[in-house]
C-alpha cells in the first residue's frame, strides 16, 4: 500500500492539473500520464497532459491523446507558462531528473504548483514536493494503478483507462519477460482485464503497426549495421542522420532495435547510438548484472534502470562510437564473467 494521504487531501477539491512526462514519450511514459489523466477527469478534476517533444505514431491510439499538448519551444511558450500558471497540481511522470523533459524542466522547476513525482527511475532529484519514486517497479503505470487503487477508485478504471496502463506495462516489461515482471505486475494486469482491457488489441496497436518503410529500415540496420563483439560479449549499432534521412525515419522508427542486438545468444551488452539533429542519443542495454544505467550516468551523462538506460554524447557520432569502444577493455571482466541473472 502507498501512503496516499498527502495526496488525497490535495485532490480533495477540484483542481487544475498539468501533467508532463520524459522526451520522446514511450508508452509507459504517455500511458502512465494518459491514463492518471482519465482517471482524474472522472474524478472532476481539469487536466492538461503535456509532452516535452513528439512521440511516434503508434501510441496516438491512446484515449486522450487529441487532448495532448506538445511543448515546441519558440512556438507555443506563452501557452504552456499560462497552462502551468493556472494549474494547482503539477504531475511529474516516468521521470526522475529535470533535464529529462528539457527546456521544460526549468519551467517546472519554477511553477508554484504543487510537484507530485511518479517515478521508476534511479537516483531521483528532489525537486517534488510529494514523490512516489519506486525504482523496483516494472512501470510507472503499475504504480499509477496502485496508487489509484490506494485513493480507494479501483473501480474508475475503466477500459479506456486499463488500456493506457497495460501498454506502458508491457512494454516497460518487455513483454512481461524482464526480471521486473513480478507476481504483483501479474496480480495488476488480472486485475486490468477485469476491468474490461482488450489486451490483444494493445499489443497489436503498438508492436503490429509498422510502416513498410520502418520494416525495411529494420532489414538495412540488421544486414549493415549490427557489429558484434565476442570478447566482450557486446553488441551495438551505430546509425547516421543520412541513413535515418535514406529511410524517412520518423519518430519512434528507432525504438527496439537495440533490443535485436541483445537478442543474440551470448551477449550481455547492447547499444545503439543514432546520430540525432543536436547530440547522438545512446540507448543502452543488458542482461544480468552489468549495470548500463551505471555506466550510462558514468561515460554519457545518462541514466535510467540497472538493464535499460539512456545517455547522450554531443561529439561527432564516430568519436561516441570510438569512445564507447575505448572504454569496453576495462569491462571486459565484468562483461565475460557476469551472472545472467541479477
Ligand atoms: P531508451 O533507451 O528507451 O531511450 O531509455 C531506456 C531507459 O532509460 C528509459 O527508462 C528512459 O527513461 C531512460 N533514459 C533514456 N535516456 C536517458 C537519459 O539521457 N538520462 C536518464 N537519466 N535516463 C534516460
Ligand atoms: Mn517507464
Amino acid at each position: 500500500m502507498h501512503d496516499v494521504t498527502a495526496l488525497k487531501a490535495l485532490l480533495q477539491e477540484p483542481r487544475r492539473i498539468f501533467i508532463t512526462t520524459h522526451h520522446k514519450p514511450d508508452a509507459d511514459a504517455l500511458g502512465s500520464s494518459l491514463g492518471l489523466a482519465g482517471y482524474l477527469r472522472k474524478k472532476g478534476h481539469q487536466v492538461t497532459v503535456v509532452t516535452p517533444s513528439d512521440y511516434p505514431d503508434f501510441l496516438s491510439w491512446m484515449p486522450g491523446n487529441e487532448d495532448v499538448v506538445v511543448f515546441e519551444p519558440g512556438r507555443n511558450d506563452r501557452r504552456i507558462q499560462d497552462i502551468l500558471d493556472q494549474c494547482d497540481v503539477l504531475f511529474c511522470l516516468d521521470f526522475s531528473a529535470l533535464g529529462r523533459i528539457n527546456e521544460l524542466g526549468e519551467y517546472v522547476r519554477r511553477a508554484r504548483a504543487t510537484k507530485v513525482l511518479i517515478d521508476h527511475h534511479e537516483q531521483p532529484e528532489p525537486f517534488a514536493d510529494l514523490a512516489f519514486s519506486f525504482p523496483s517497479a516494472a512501470a510507472t503505470a503499475e504504480l499509477v494503478f496502485e496508487i489509484i487503487r490506494d485513493l480507494g477508485d479501483q473501480a474508475l478504471i475503466t477500459p479506456e483507462i486499463g488500456e493506457c496502463l497495460y501498454a506502458g506495462i508491457m512494454t516497460d516489461t518487455g513483454s512481461f519477460r524482464h526480471p521486473s515482471t513480478s507476481r504483483n505486475v501479474h496480480m495488476i494486469i488480472a486485475e486490468l482485464l477485469d476491468a474490461g482491457i482488450n489486451l490483444s488489441a494493445v499489443h497489436r496497436r503498438i508492436y503490429d503497426s509498422h510502416s513498410e518503410e520502418r520494416l525495411r529500415f529494420l532489414g538495412f540496420v540488421l544486414k549493415d549495421k549490427l557489429r558484434v563483439l565476442r570478447e566482450y560479449n557486446t553488441a551495438y549499432i551505430a546509425i547516421t542522420a543520412d541513413e535515418l534521412r535514406q529511410y524517412h525515419s520518423k519518430t519512434g522508427d528507432t525504438e527496439g532495435l537495440v533490443n535485436f542486438a541483445l537478442s543474440i545468444e551470448g551477449i550481455v551488452f547492447a547499444a545503439i547510438l543514432i546520430d540525432r539533429v543536436n547530440a547522438v542519443k545512446i540507448s543502452f542495454r543488458s542482461v544480468g548484472e552489468f549495470s548500463v544505467s551505471e555506466f550510462s550516468r558514468r561515460h554519457f551523462n545518462g541514466g535510467g534502470h540497472h538493464n535499460a538506460a539512456g545517455g547522450i554524447s554531443y561529439e561527432p557520432l564516430d568519436a561516441a562510437v570510438q569512445r564507447f569502444l575505448d572504454l569496453l577493455p576495462e569491462y571486459q571482466t565484468q562483461l565475460v564473467t557476469a551472472p545472467l541473472t541479477v
